[in-house]
């Protein structure tokens, strides 16, 4: 069976890791993470990047820097996974779902406004399959309304909007490391801090509620326990496996994008034909690039959807789906409500499928998914 995902791996991972480990500094915060942190900032010019344990956490720490009270409110799509929420209600807001738009799968900027209340704090946004939502419109409303801008940006590390790179755009952005994404630690994350006011917090959210990261600054002589936190730090293995990777992170970059490329061009005429649909780089944004992250079609319905993965399968290519509407989930119904219309989210969440891609797919494997999904036309 051909595997849906591979977690990345360069080979120079066993070197970094082994490095680590012989020089005994195997907690957090050592050379390799201090290495990672840097290459973000400096590569995606971010003011700040921080290692987490995990994408989640890394959306964690924003809610949590947000400081938002009892019924506060944050808006998101529904059409995301779990963290996106939960992270809000860590936070201690109340997520508010809008719909999304069909095209690219991401929040539908023209229906946030409407759903803005005196309680609203926050925008969280989601680039899904890395590509980006519309940031100059979200940037508009969130300077309207005062509000916050997080980015989940789990999926979209190296993609941009109008040459920024995502997760650098809003006051906070989260990347996930997860063996999923388009590089990994195996579990891992790292948030973007934009504005320095929230550097020194989020520091210590981090380090157990500590000012443990001034003293090892040598600023102060003494650490103490001085606000609420957890211990979002990852271990130096992690952080020295994502370095190997960092170093070559052009080529992952590129190796997805040409089989991102490969499915789209071999594809397209179905799409043309009104058998699939494709994902489409809005009119707004053709200077915005994405990561290959991800490579979905939609089919006609839930049904022809479940025929196609079965076929897929039955033709040995493991093809997956996702994700189920947050707020059709038992803890969406208990804790978030849903703004408007839900016109495209669930109707448009049954029709998606994704193909097998990942870093190191061999051109033979992608000729052959193509040569399956044409199968399933004919
Ligand atoms: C993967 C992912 C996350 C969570 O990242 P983890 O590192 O697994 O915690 C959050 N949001 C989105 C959109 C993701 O794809």
């Amino acid at each position: 069976m051909m595997p849906f995902n591979v977690a990345p791996f360069v080979g120079d991972e066993l070197k970094y890791v082994e490095q680590a480990i012989r020089n005994h500094k195997i907690s957090g915060d050592g050379a390799f993470t201090k290495k990672c942190n840097a290459w973000f900032e400096s590569r995606f010019a971010a003011q700040k990047v921080l290692l987490t344990t995990s994408g989640t956490s890394a959306l964690d720490m924003a809610m949590l820097l947000c400081k938002f009270k009892a019924g506060d409110e944050v808006i998101l799509p529904s059409y995301t996974f779990s963290s996106t929420a939960t992270s809000i209600l860590v936070g201690g807001g109340v997520p508010v779902f809008v719909d999304i738009r069909p095209d690219t799968m991401n929040i539908d900027e023209t229906k946030i406004e409407a759903a803005i209340t005196e309680r609203t704090k926050a925008i969280a946004v989601v680039h899904y399959a890395g590509f980006a939502c519309d940031m100059d419109a979200v940037i508009a409303i969130a300077k309207r309304h005062n509000l916050k801008i997080i980015e989940d940006a789990a999926q979209g590390v190296m993609s941009t909007y109008k040459g920024q790179a995502l997760g650098t755009i809003g006051d906070f952005g989260c990347y996930s490391f997860h063996e999923t994404k388009n590089y990994s630690m195996g579990e891992g994350g790292a948030l973007v801090i934009k504005d320095s006011a929230f550097n020194e917090r989020a520091e210590i959210l981090r380090e157990k509620g500590t000012n443990r990261s001034k003293f090892f600054r040598g600023q102060i002589d003494k650490y103490t326990w001085v606000d609420v936190g957890d211990s979002y730090l990852p271990s130096e293995i992690n952080a020295a496996y994502l370095w190997a990777q960092l170093q070559r992170a052009d080529e992952i970059n590129q190796n997805r994008l040409a089989t991102w490329q490969f499915y789209y061009d071999e594809l397209k005429p179905l799409a043309d034909a009104g058998k699939i649909e494709l994902p489409t780089v809005p009119p707004e944004c053709q200077e915005c690039q994405h990561n290959g992250h991800m490579f979905w079609l939609k089919l006609k319905d839930l049904d022809d959807r479940t025929k196609f993965i079965a076929h897929m399968r039955a033709n040995g290519i493991s093809c997956v789906f996702h994700y189920v509407p947050l707020h059709s989930a038992p803890a969406g119904k208990k804790y978030c409500r849903f703004h408007g219309e839900d016109r495209y989210t669930t109707r448009e969440s049954e029709r998606l499928a994704r193909l097998p891609l990942y870093y190191g797919l061999t051109a033979q494997d992608a000729a052959q998914v193509v040569a399956t999904v044409k199968k399933f036309f004919t």
